[in-house]
């Protein structure tokens, strides 16, 4: 299964609105990026899996930023998720 930059948001998981305030992208759930099938369609990832394509994830992110140019920190929906999900086992 694919990887790609959500068409929706590219890759922001986000928008901000005219208020400045931001709201999570509806069809990748905020994650920025959506599993490719081989039929070329998209479907969203899901929350069950952000462990195991995290890293996936986060190269696809690095790259991305690197082509805006961006050296900032990332924002990480995904790890967010991961975290949440296993606080109670994961915690260092
Ligand atoms: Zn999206």
């Amino acid at each position: 299964m694919d990887i790609v930059r959500c068409v929706s948001c590219d890759g922001y998981g986000w928008f901000e609105d005219d208020d400045g305030s931001t709201q999570d992208c509806d069809w990748c759930g905020g994650v920025g990026y959506v599993y490719r099938d081989a039929n070329g369609v998209d479907r969203r990832i899901p929350e069950s899996d952000y462990q195991q394509v995290a890293d996936r994830l986060e190269q696809l992110e690095t790259q991305r930023l690197r082509d805006l140019g961006y050296t900032g920190d990332a924002k990480r929906p995904w790890e967010q998720a991961i975290r949440r999900a296993h606080r109670s086992t994961d915690e260092t």
